[in-house]
């Protein structure tokens, strides 16, 4: 969990794509700006740092 509550929810619903990086719903099929179908999760403990 983060500080932010709020933020870790909307984190939790971007997918960035693969190949042109850019933030879609975590609940689209495809990239809305190349139709690409690689997407990743954006992690929400990705900069978590210890
Ligand atoms: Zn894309």
């Amino acid at each position: 969990m983060g500080k932010f509550a709020e933020a870790d929810a909307v984190i939790s619903k971007i997918a960035i794509c693969r190949k042109c990086k850019a933030r879609n719903k975590s609940t689209a099929k495809k990239c809305r700006k190349c139709g690409s179908i690689y997407m990743r999760p954006k992690r929400k403990d990705i900069r978590v740092k210890k």
